[in-house]
């Protein structure tokens, strides 16, 4: 016979895990499935990205307890974003007292944030965990969907929740489209060390070909975000530690002072991802499976923490009236909602990227015209301050 759970998660990364802290203590048997070995779960190894937070993602992880555990010394305040169009001196700027916060979010190493959340999921008794596992197929039945693990073991679960990357293997199985575009870029990440204070300020530098973005980081380093054309990323990767240093330090007219690149350069093709429906039956899309980001805005795993929420927000209600957590309407509330939380900054986003990957003139011209109308539409800027500045509901 099959064993059996009430609601399986397919992947321990941090959307799969801040689910599962999010329905600890309602008395719901739950269950991860993580490919990965636990080593990688645990103590998961630097991957080079610094998320974004903004204050509602700070807000959840705290009620979750994981915010806690994140060393103060790496939760490094963003008070300011400007963007600037090449060596132009004209920049648009987002600062956070635009609306009386001190900060506009948080700069987070991503594995911070992925190891608080497991000793969160640890601490509070979420679920089980079967690392090194890998769920293979899925068979939706009548009031339930089994699930076949790498081990050859079949689990029943009565709601699957897919939380397995943006080329989730589980949406396809489960016959939910998604629009996929591929910029035909990469994003190279690394930390570097600089003479000048930053001042926690974020750049974002567009220059023919390549992006440079600064973001910044405790003790006069900011991590390195280069957007450049896929064919280009391996000679990049391979070139001395000083050439991209130098680089960055020329393309940024010294604003930060002498660069040093710090510890190793991390690589991303950029694929951007949005499934057609977060939700099939006694099925849930959440994290980039869902809502899979451009980082240009830096919303992905913002957007993650969000959507997680919504879904236990809507499953723990459904248990308080006494109602089946996986039913059609208790899903299809937390989709409406999501959709409607992501749908139009996903394309905004997309749209973005391309203009500034995009070097024909006509381009070029659209996008410093854009910096100058986006400076004077003052609710424009307070939109997308308050916006980062919100608590969660
Ligand atoms: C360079 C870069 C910068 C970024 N910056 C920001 C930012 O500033 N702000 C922001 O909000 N977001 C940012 N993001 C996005 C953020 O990192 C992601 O949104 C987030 O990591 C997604 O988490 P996830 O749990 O959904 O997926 P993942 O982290 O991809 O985890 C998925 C897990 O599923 C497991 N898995 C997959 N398939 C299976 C299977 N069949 N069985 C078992 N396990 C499986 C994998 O092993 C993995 O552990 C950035 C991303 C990049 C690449």
């Amino acid at each position: 016979m099959a064993a059996s759970c009430d609601i399986m998660i397919v992947g321990g990364g941090p959307a799969g895990l801040a689910f599962a802290c999010s329905l600890a203590g309602a008395g719901l048997d739950v269950r991860i499935v993580e490919q990965a070995p636990l080593e990688a779960i645990a103590g998961p190894k630097d991957d080079g990205r610094a998320i974004a937070l903004n204050h509602a993602s700070m807000d959840i992880l705290g009620r979750l307890g994981a915010a806690q555990r994140i060393p103060e010394h790496m939760k490094s305040p963003l008070r300011k974003a400007v963007v600037l169009d090449g060596p132009s001196p004209y920049s648009l700027v987002f600062d956070s007292k635009r609306r009386g916060a001190d900060t506009l979010g948080w700069l987070v190493p991503n594995h911070a944030i992925r190891k608080a959340l497991y000793e969160t999921f640890e601490d509070c008794a979420a679920g089980g965990l079967m690392t090194g596992t890998r769920a293979e197929h899925v068979r939706p039945m009548a009031d339930s969907i089994a699930v076949t693990t790498s081990d050859g073991s079949v689990v029943e679960t009565r709601l699957l929740v897919a939380a397995d990357t943006r080329f989730s293997s589980l949406r396809r199985q489960m016959g939910i489209s998604a629009f996929m575009h591929d910029f035909g870029r990469t994003m190279i990440v690394c930390d570097m060390a600089h003479e000048a204070d930053h001042e926690g300020t974020a750049l974002e530098c567009f220059f023919h070909g390549i992006t440079v973005a600064t973001l910044p980081l405790a003790d006069r380093h900011s991590s390195i975000v280069l957007t450049v054309p896929s064919h280009e990323a391996d000679r990049i990767m391979a070139e001395q530690p000083q050439v991209p240093a130098e680089d960055v330090e020329r393309r940024l007219s010294g604003r930060l002072g002498r660069m040093t690149l710090f510890g190793e350069r991390h690589a991303y093709p950029l694929v951007a991802v949005y499934a057609h429906a977060f939700h099939a039956g006694r099925f849930a899309l959440i994290g980039d499976a869902a809502v899979g980001m451009h980082p240009v805005t830096a919303h992905g795993f913002n957007f993650g923490l969000h959507g997680q929420h919504l879904l236990a927000r809507e499953i723990l209600s459904a248990l308080r009236l006494g109602l089946d957590m996986a039913a059609p309407d208790v899903l299809a509330r937390y989709d409406r909602a999501h959709r409607l939380a992501t749908f139009a900054l996903f394309h905004a986003t997309n749209g973005i990227a391309s203009l500034y990957a995009n070097d024909a003139p006509p381009a070029r011209l659209l996008r410093q015209a854009g910096l100058r109308i986006a400076n004077n539409i003052p609710f424009l800027k307070d939109a997308v301050v308050s916006r980062l500045t919100a608590t969660a509901r």
